[in-house]
């Protein structure tokens, strides 16, 4: 769907917005919201993490494994990026501050064919998070101890509203199982997110990503070339991915190396390897999307549910 921002009538749009703000599941939506931003910004400060400011405009982004297209504005007779992610400013970030985390709003120009997924927005937040000399496991262990600790919150502090959702989301436990990217899709073939997702009562950590499955800054394993030291996190009950991460390569050689391995243009980066040209150590980290994590929290269809002003593939939007 190609939409022409002049042929959008801003009258029917914003009829459509103030609809949608007044739609009594959003507002509760927006309410388990708000108790989740809160409490993971609070677990996070409990462990020493510190909040940055978000970027929101870059000569440096993620490149995404998944075309997009690219928002770009002009910038006194130059050009910057509209932030894909803070991966590059966190893996700097992080080598002064140690423990980082942004609320950061990502702009990604989805394809319109992901309107109806679900979980697909061009305009999200993620909570994203790095430490220093971490290691995949402890990156792992501290999602896990964070996802607990709002869920928790939200049973207490949003019973009424998981209530009307018809929501009984029990406290999970530690130690979430784990299945290696190649196990699961020998046992649930090509859509193995989709059915392993579908299949599980409690969140399913997916590992070991093939490279060519991922971007080139996620480390690779010593022990096993071409396999990463990352991680997503699997939604149960069919709402699928929620979070990714994992261990950061941080070597200015290997840094390029896997910039040729994906066939890309290291003059692209060339931002991030002046960073690892000044000498970095290796970090680990994620990031979680807040919309996805409401909508599984609230059961709800699509994750445009669990924001104020949703912008779905494809259309333009207030
Ligand atoms: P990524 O590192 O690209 O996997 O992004 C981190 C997290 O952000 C994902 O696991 C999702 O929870 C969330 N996310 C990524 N893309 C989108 C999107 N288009 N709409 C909503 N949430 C997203
Ligand atoms: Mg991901």
């Amino acid at each position: 769907m190609k939409q022409n921002i002049s042929l959008v009538d801003p009258e029917e749009e914003v009829v459509k917005a103030i609809r949608h703000l007044s739609d009594e599941d959003v507002k509760m939506a927006l309410s388990v919201q708000a108790t989740l931003r809160h409490s993971l910004s609070s677990s996070l400060r409990n462990r020493g993490f510190l909040e940055i400011p978000p970027v929101m405009v870059s000569p440096l982004t993620d490149p995404l494994n998944h075309p997009v297209s690219d928002p770009r504005i002009s910038c006194y007779g130059g050009e910057m990026w509209l932030t894909k992610s803070m991966i590059f400013h966190k893996q700097i970030a992080v080598q002064k501050l140690g423990r980082i985390y942004i609320m950061s709003p990502n702009i990604r120009l989805e394809t319109s064919d992901k309107a109806e997924t679900g979980r697909h927005l061009y305009e999200f937040t993620q909570v994203d998070v790095e430490a220093l000399e971490w290691t995949r496991d402890q990156s792992m262990d501290l999602a896990e101890n964070l996802i607990i600790e709002a869920v928790r919150a939200v049973r207490e502090e949003n019973r009424k509203e998981m209530e009307a959702f018809g929501r009984d989301i029990s406290d999970f436990r530690k130690g979430f199982r784990r299945i290696s990217y190649l196990d699961a899709s020998r046992e649930y073939g090509d859509e193995f997110e989709k059915s392993l997702s579908a299949d599980a009562k409690e969140p399913v950590w997916l590992v070991d990503i093939p490279l060519q499955a991922r971007e080139f800054y996620d480390r690779e394993r010593e022990d096993t070339p071409g396999i990463l030291m990352d991680m997503d996190l699997i939604w149960p009950e069919g709402f699928q991915e929620g979070l990714s991460g994992g261990e950061r390569e941080y070597d200015y050689g290997r840094i390029l190396e896997r910039i040729g391995k994906k066939g890309q243009n290291p003059e692209t980066f060339k931002w991030f390897l002046a960073a690892a040209k000044q000498g970095m150590k290796g970090s680990s980290g994620f990031g979680i999307g807040v919309e996805r994590f409401t909508r599984y929290l609230c059961g709800l269809k699509h994750a445009g549910m669990a924001t104020a002003f949703p912008k779905i593939p494809g259309r333009i939007s207030l």
